[in-house]
């Protein structure tokens, strides 16, 4: 707590997760910003005792004049909530755990019924379809002219706990540090909340960024872009859009002061279709990787290719690579796109063959089935596949060691930075290997250039990536 003290505004004493107290204990947080969170065991807390004995407590903290805040469950007697408040500022608070969205006529009616200073709602929920209805009723309740506190726990609601301050609510709940896991699902550290995303500094005037994929939990995206803004000095915050449902996660793109996204994996295509315009290398490639708003139209780029190219070029020179390509989705069309613009031929060999042939065609190369590969056709072998991706880094792809010997290595996985594959190529003679974490830094040095026409170095974003990396390793086994 007192670590902790000048870093938040407010501190949440959640009485019900402490073991062997007494009120007297509680002296030295006398003077200091507190709410006191005292959950019994219905409202998916850990006090199993009486609500008599509850109430007494809170009562004794009251009279000792300690804390500015109590968080009062919304099935409490108003009696005993107008008690406490001639001691605490009452926070009425209804929480929801099963994923479902409660009618805003029933929270309306309930949250009139009972005395209370502000309000708190706490939802999980896993659909963007209600999320966008829990922002109706954010918007309700503030008809209303009540002050409140909006939580969406779970993945999908991470990016409203660090935007909450564009939805009016009062504060957001953040993690300390070091205890290895969050307070709650989808929340974030005090650290991350101050330093990443740099929450003491937002203002209504800020532009907002976002990573839009599912899942984007684990991604490195947030920690580079943040960075670069607050190196060029520009007011903006760049946050995980965890989305299932573009078409209802269009209806908030339009009510935050979106600037751009970086999309990713599953709606590089599925986006194309809600776009104004889209640039002639992403509509050839037939994916969109960067969403930039340009006055009040929507438009679709491809940094992915450019990011591919650039690290080749820099380590080899312009070289007319023959090439094989390993795997056929997404990464696999960039990388082809970029190929052929370069004059370069190319093979692509891939699990579905059908959509290898469909690659092939797309860009001019050849199909070959796996075990048709002939290594002496190629000299330049790029993995597009996920195997080897953090967390499972032990998986090696079935690549026989003769596509490897004397070849150029190129794995597009950046985490980890240097995978099984590239280790193994290392071990059989490859003459050179690539990781893509220089892909990844060069197409968001790119993206970043699309939205702000500030240049960054790729080298800089490299060292902040892997610094990143570095860390969430370190992590990875406590939080899959
Ligand atoms: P994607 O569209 O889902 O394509 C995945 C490809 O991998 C498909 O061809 C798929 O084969 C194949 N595949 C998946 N699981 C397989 C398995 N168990 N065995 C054999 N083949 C398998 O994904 P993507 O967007 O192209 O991304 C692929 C990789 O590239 C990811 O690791 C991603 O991190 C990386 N990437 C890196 C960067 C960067 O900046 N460094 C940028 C983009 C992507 P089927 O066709 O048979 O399903």
């Amino acid at each position: 707590m007192r670590a902790y003290e000048t870093r938040v505004d407010l501190l949440e004493v959640r009485l019900d997760w402490l073991r062997d107290w007494t009120v007297e204990d509680l002296e030295f947080l006398r003077d200091r910003p507190v709410l006191w969170t005292f959950r019994p065991v219905r409202q998916g807390g850990e006090f199993a005792g009486a609500d008599s004995e509850r109430f007494e407590v809170l009562r004794q903290i009251g009279r000792r004049r300690l804390g500015q805040w109590v968080d009062v469950e919304w099935d409490v007697w108003p009696p005993l909530i107008m008690e406490l408040r001639g001691y605490f500022k009452v926070l009425l608070s209804y929480h929801q755990y099963d994923g479902h969205l409660p009618p805003w006529p029933d929270l309306g009616e309930l949250f009139r019924a009972k005395p209370h200073d502000a309000v708190k709602i706490a939802l999980t929920l896993h659909r963007w379809a209600d999320i966008v209805r829990f922002l109706d009723i954010v918007e309700a309740c503030q008809a209303e002219g009540w002050d409140g506190v909006w939580v969406v726990m779970g993945p999908r609601g991470t990016w409203l706990r660090i935007l909450t301050p564009w939805f009016g609510g009062l504060w957001t709940y953040a993690s300390p540090e070091g205890t290895g896991r969050a307070t709650a699902d989808g929340q974030v550290s005090v650290e991350e909340l101050r330093q990443v995303y740099r929450y003491p500094e937002m203002a209504p005037d800020h532009r907002i960024y976002g990573l839009l994929g599912d899942p984007v939990a684990h991604s490195v995206s947030p920690y580079i872009h943040n960075r670069l803004f607050q190196e060029v000095g520009l007011a903006a915050h760049y946050v995980p859009f965890a989305v299932d449902d573009l078409e209802a996660f269009l209806r908030v793109m339009h009510v935050l002061p979106l600037g751009g996204l970086s999309v990713t994996v599953p709606h590089k295509i599925a986006i194309l279709r809600y776009l104004d315009d889209v640039e002639p290398a992403a509509r050839d490639i037939g994916a969109v990787n960067t969403v930039v708003r340009r006055e009040d139209r929507w438009v679709g780029a491809n940094t992915d290719w450019v990011g591919f190219w650039r690290p080749l070029v820099r380590r080899f020179g312009v070289r007319s690579w023959r090439a094989l390509i390993v795997g056929a989705g997404g990464a696999a069309h960039a990388v082809a796109y970029a190929l052929r613009r370069a004059g370069c031929s190319f093979a692509v060999t891939n699990r579905t063959h059908a959509k290898a042939e469909a690659l092939a065609r797309r860009f001019g190369g050849t199909a070959v089935p796996w075990d048709a590969v002939k290594p002496g056709a190629f000299d330049l072998l790029i993995h597009t596949t996920p195997l080897g991706m953090a967390p499972h880094i032990d998986t090696l792809p079935p690549i026989p060691d003769a596509w490897l010997v004397d070849k150029v290595v190129y794995d597009l996985i950046y985490n980890p930075p240097e995978t099984r594959l590239l280790r193994r190529a290392r071990a059989v003679g490859a003459r050179a290997v690539l990781s893509g974490l220089p892909m990844l830094a060069e197409q968001a040095a790119e993206q970043f250039r699309l939205w702000t026409l500030q240049t960054v170095r790729a080298d800089d974003i490299v060292a902040l990536a892997q610094a990143h990396l570095e860390r969430q390793s370190e992590t990875f086994n406590i939080f899959d």
